[in-house]
Protein backbone atom coordinates (compact mmCIF):
# COMPACT_ATOMS: atom_id res chain seq x y z
CA UNK A 1 0.00 0.00 0.00
CA UNK A 2 1.70 3.58 -1.38
CA UNK A 3 -0.30 5.96 -0.57
CA UNK A 4 1.44 8.92 -2.99
CA UNK A 5 1.34 6.28 -5.57
CA UNK A 6 -2.29 5.57 -5.09
CA UNK A 7 -2.79 9.60 -5.37
CA UNK A 8 -0.83 9.76 -8.37
CA UNK A 9 -2.91 6.72 -9.92
CA UNK A 10 -5.59 8.74 -9.54
CA UNK A 11 -3.97 11.97 -10.95
CA UNK A 12 -3.60 10.15 -13.67
CA UNK A 13 -6.86 8.57 -14.33
CA UNK A 14 -8.55 11.79 -14.16
CA UNK A 15 -6.36 13.38 -16.74
CA UNK A 16 -7.58 10.71 -19.41
CA UNK A 17 -10.82 11.24 -18.26
CA UNK A 18 -10.64 14.25 -18.93
CA UNK A 19 -8.77 14.10 -22.82
CA UNK A 20 -11.81 11.52 -23.20
CA UNK A 21 -14.84 14.26 -22.72
CA UNK A 22 -12.34 17.19 -23.38
CA UNK A 23 -12.30 18.80 -20.29
CA UNK A 24 -9.68 21.24 -18.42
CA UNK A 25 -8.03 18.76 -15.94
CA UNK A 26 -7.72 22.63 -13.87
CA UNK A 27 -11.11 22.45 -12.84
CA UNK A 28 -10.63 19.75 -11.18
CA UNK A 29 -10.32 18.82 -7.61
CA UNK A 30 -9.05 15.87 -5.63
CA UNK A 31 -10.85 16.02 -1.74
CA UNK A 32 -8.79 13.33 -0.41
CA UNK A 33 -11.42 11.92 2.38
CA UNK A 34 -9.50 11.49 5.48
CA UNK A 35 -12.26 10.51 7.72
CA UNK A 36 -11.09 6.86 10.11
CA UNK A 37 -7.70 7.53 8.38
CA UNK A 38 -4.80 7.90 10.71
CA UNK A 39 -2.55 11.33 10.82
CA UNK A 40 0.49 8.95 9.72
CA UNK A 41 -1.19 8.49 6.83
CA UNK A 42 -2.36 11.50 5.70
CA UNK A 43 0.96 13.67 6.31
CA UNK A 44 2.24 11.05 3.85
CA UNK A 45 0.19 13.23 0.98
CA UNK A 46 0.20 16.46 3.23
CA UNK A 47 4.09 16.09 2.59
CA UNK A 48 3.91 15.71 -0.71
CA UNK A 49 1.51 18.99 -1.22
CA UNK A 50 -1.71 17.33 -1.47
CA UNK A 51 -3.88 20.34 0.27
CA UNK A 52 -7.29 19.49 0.09
CA UNK A 53 -9.28 17.00 2.74
CA UNK A 54 -12.51 15.77 3.54
CA UNK A 55 -13.82 14.71 6.87
CA UNK A 56 -17.58 13.43 7.83
CA UNK A 57 -17.89 15.10 11.25
CA UNK A 58 -16.64 17.72 13.59
CA UNK A 59 -15.77 16.11 16.28
CA UNK A 60 -13.30 13.71 14.61
CA UNK A 61 -12.17 16.85 12.42
CA UNK A 62 -11.39 18.71 15.67
CA UNK A 63 -9.33 15.67 17.21
CA UNK A 64 -7.28 15.20 14.20
CA UNK A 65 -6.44 18.70 12.27
CA UNK A 66 -5.63 21.46 14.45
CA UNK A 67 -1.77 20.34 14.90
CA UNK A 68 -1.61 19.18 10.87
CA UNK A 69 -3.29 22.50 10.11
CA UNK A 70 -0.29 24.43 12.02
CA UNK A 71 2.60 22.06 10.59
CA UNK A 72 0.57 22.48 6.75
CA UNK A 73 -0.73 26.16 6.94
CA UNK A 74 -2.22 26.16 3.91
CA UNK A 75 -4.68 23.47 3.47
CA UNK A 76 -8.54 23.54 2.92
CA UNK A 77 -11.23 21.05 4.25
CA UNK A 78 -14.31 20.24 3.79
CA UNK A 79 -17.22 18.98 5.76
CA UNK A 80 -18.93 15.71 3.56
CA UNK A 81 -20.95 14.74 6.69
CA UNK A 82 -24.03 15.74 8.23
CA UNK A 83 -23.83 19.11 9.97
CA UNK A 84 -26.06 19.35 13.16
CA UNK A 85 -26.89 22.73 14.40
CA UNK A 86 -25.15 22.75 17.73
CA UNK A 87 -21.95 21.92 16.20
CA UNK A 88 -22.04 25.18 13.45
CA UNK A 89 -19.50 27.29 15.94
CA UNK A 90 -16.87 24.36 15.39
CA UNK A 91 -17.50 23.75 12.11
CA UNK A 92 -17.20 27.47 11.27
CA UNK A 93 -13.36 27.55 13.09
CA UNK A 94 -12.50 24.45 11.64
CA UNK A 95 -13.94 23.93 8.08
CA UNK A 96 -12.98 26.24 4.94
CA UNK A 97 -16.10 24.14 3.01
CA UNK A 98 -19.26 22.55 3.55
CA UNK A 99 -20.90 20.27 1.32
CA UNK A 100 -24.01 18.97 2.92
CA UNK A 101 -25.75 22.72 3.72
CA UNK A 102 -29.51 20.71 3.39
CA UNK A 103 -32.04 22.48 5.59
CA UNK A 104 -33.08 25.96 6.23
CA UNK A 105 -32.49 25.86 10.18
CA UNK A 106 -28.65 25.32 9.45
CA UNK A 107 -28.37 27.48 7.03
CA UNK A 108 -29.62 30.30 9.90
CA UNK A 109 -27.30 29.20 12.17
CA UNK A 110 -24.12 29.45 9.69
CA UNK A 111 -25.15 32.66 8.54
CA UNK A 112 -25.35 33.81 12.18
CA UNK A 113 -22.24 32.40 13.41
CA UNK A 114 -20.86 33.62 10.13
CA UNK A 115 -21.80 37.45 11.22
CA UNK A 116 -20.64 36.65 14.45
CA UNK A 117 -17.00 35.60 13.62
CA UNK A 118 -16.66 37.34 10.14
CA UNK A 119 -15.31 34.63 8.74
CA UNK A 120 -17.14 33.04 5.20
CA UNK A 121 -16.82 29.73 3.95
CA UNK A 122 -17.96 28.20 0.76
CA UNK A 123 -21.22 25.94 0.34
CA UNK A 124 -22.50 23.13 -1.84
CA UNK A 125 -25.96 22.01 -1.27
CA UNK A 126 -26.66 18.96 -0.75
CA UNK A 127 -29.37 17.63 -3.42
CA UNK A 128 -31.49 14.10 -2.48
CA UNK A 129 -31.65 13.02 -5.74
CA UNK A 130 -32.89 9.54 -5.44
CA UNK A 131 -36.09 11.05 -3.52
CA UNK A 132 -35.21 8.90 -0.56
CA UNK A 133 -37.12 9.94 2.24
CA UNK A 134 -34.19 9.05 5.26
CA UNK A 135 -31.42 10.77 2.86
CA UNK A 136 -30.56 14.40 3.95
CA UNK A 137 -30.63 16.33 1.10
CA UNK A 138 -32.94 19.32 -0.50
CA UNK A 139 -35.43 17.97 -2.96
CA UNK A 140 -34.78 18.93 -6.67
CA UNK A 141 -38.02 20.95 -6.82
CA UNK A 142 -36.88 22.97 -3.37
CA UNK A 143 -33.34 23.86 -5.32
CA UNK A 144 -33.81 26.86 -7.20
CA UNK A 145 -36.04 27.87 -3.97
CA UNK A 146 -33.45 26.57 -1.35
CA UNK A 147 -30.24 28.20 -3.69
CA UNK A 148 -32.11 31.87 -3.77
CA UNK A 149 -33.48 32.04 -0.20
CA UNK A 150 -30.02 31.12 1.41
CA UNK A 151 -27.98 33.27 -0.90
CA UNK A 152 -30.10 36.59 -0.01
CA UNK A 153 -31.41 36.40 3.13
CA UNK A 154 -28.62 34.59 4.77
CA UNK A 155 -25.83 35.46 2.20
CA UNK A 156 -24.20 32.22 2.23
CA UNK A 157 -21.58 31.72 0.01
CA UNK A 158 -23.38 29.15 -2.11
CA UNK A 159 -20.72 27.57 -4.68
CA UNK A 160 -22.18 24.46 -6.01
CA UNK A 161 -24.07 21.12 -5.64
CA UNK A 162 -23.33 17.64 -4.15
CA UNK A 163 -25.31 14.24 -4.33
CA UNK A 164 -24.53 11.20 -2.57
CA UNK A 165 -26.04 8.19 -5.28
CA UNK A 166 -28.74 5.74 -3.42
CA UNK A 167 -26.06 2.73 -2.79
CA UNK A 168 -28.08 0.31 -5.31
CA UNK A 169 -28.67 2.98 -8.21
CA UNK A 170 -26.63 3.66 -11.15
CA UNK A 171 -24.63 6.63 -10.13
CA UNK A 172 -24.53 7.80 -13.61
CA UNK A 173 -28.30 8.58 -13.50
CA UNK A 174 -28.42 10.89 -10.15
CA UNK A 175 -24.74 12.76 -11.63
CA UNK A 176 -26.40 13.53 -14.47
CA UNK A 177 -29.56 14.96 -12.65
CA UNK A 178 -27.41 17.08 -10.48
CA UNK A 179 -25.82 18.41 -13.54
CA UNK A 180 -28.71 19.14 -15.41
CA UNK A 181 -29.95 21.40 -12.25
CA UNK A 182 -26.20 22.84 -11.70
CA UNK A 183 -27.07 24.11 -15.53
CA UNK A 184 -30.57 25.20 -14.42
CA UNK A 185 -29.05 27.15 -11.26
CA UNK A 186 -26.35 28.43 -12.65
CA UNK A 187 -23.97 26.51 -10.36
CA UNK A 188 -20.65 25.63 -11.94
CA UNK A 189 -18.91 23.16 -9.14
CA UNK A 190 -20.57 19.48 -8.75
CA UNK A 191 -19.25 17.27 -5.75
CA UNK A 192 -19.64 13.88 -7.21
CA UNK A 193 -18.34 11.30 -7.42
CA UNK A 194 -16.09 8.71 -4.85
CA UNK A 195 -13.63 5.63 -5.64
CA UNK A 196 -15.44 3.58 -7.07
CA UNK A 197 -17.83 5.74 -10.02
CA UNK A 198 -15.38 8.88 -9.85
CA UNK A 199 -14.91 8.39 -13.21
CA UNK A 200 -18.31 8.13 -14.40
CA UNK A 201 -18.99 11.45 -12.32
CA UNK A 202 -16.31 13.02 -14.26
CA UNK A 203 -18.15 12.11 -17.53
CA UNK A 204 -20.98 13.93 -15.85
CA UNK A 205 -18.72 17.04 -15.16
CA UNK A 206 -18.09 16.60 -11.50
CA UNK A 207 -15.25 19.43 -10.52
CA UNK A 208 -15.30 17.65 -6.96
CA UNK A 209 -14.39 13.96 -6.43
CA UNK A 210 -13.99 12.65 -2.81
CA UNK A 211 -11.77 9.88 -2.77
CA UNK A 212 -11.11 8.37 0.70
CA UNK A 213 -10.14 4.21 0.10
CA UNK A 214 -8.72 3.96 -2.96
CA UNK A 215 -6.17 6.85 -1.61
CA UNK A 216 -5.65 5.59 1.92
CA UNK A 217 -7.02 1.89 2.11
CA UNK A 218 -9.38 0.43 4.15
CA UNK A 219 -10.70 2.85 6.47
CA UNK A 220 -9.83 1.82 10.79
C1 LIG B 1 -16.64 8.31 3.00
C2 LIG B 1 -17.14 9.23 1.96
C3 LIG B 1 -16.48 9.36 0.72
C4 LIG B 1 -15.26 8.54 0.34
O1 LIG B 1 -15.63 7.23 0.01
P1 LIG B 1 -14.56 6.20 -0.61
O2 LIG B 1 -15.39 5.08 -1.08
O3 LIG B 1 -13.63 5.83 0.49
O4 LIG B 1 -13.85 6.91 -1.73
C5 LIG B 1 -16.97 10.27 -0.17
N1 LIG B 1 -18.06 11.03 0.10
C6 LIG B 1 -18.71 10.93 1.27
C7 LIG B 1 -19.90 11.79 1.50
C8 LIG B 1 -18.27 10.04 2.22
O5 LIG B 1 -18.96 9.94 3.39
Amino acid sequence: MNIESNLKAIQSSIFDQCKINNRNIKEIEITAVSKKQSVEKIDVILNKGHKVFGENTVQECKKKWPLLKEKYPNIRLHLIGKLQTNKVKDALKIFDVIETLDNEKLAKALSKEELKTGKKLKYFIQVNTGNEPQKNGILIKDAKEFLNFTRINYKLNIVGLMCIPPKDDEPSLHFSLLADLGKRLNLTKFSMGMSKDYKIALDFGSTNIRIGESIFGPRI
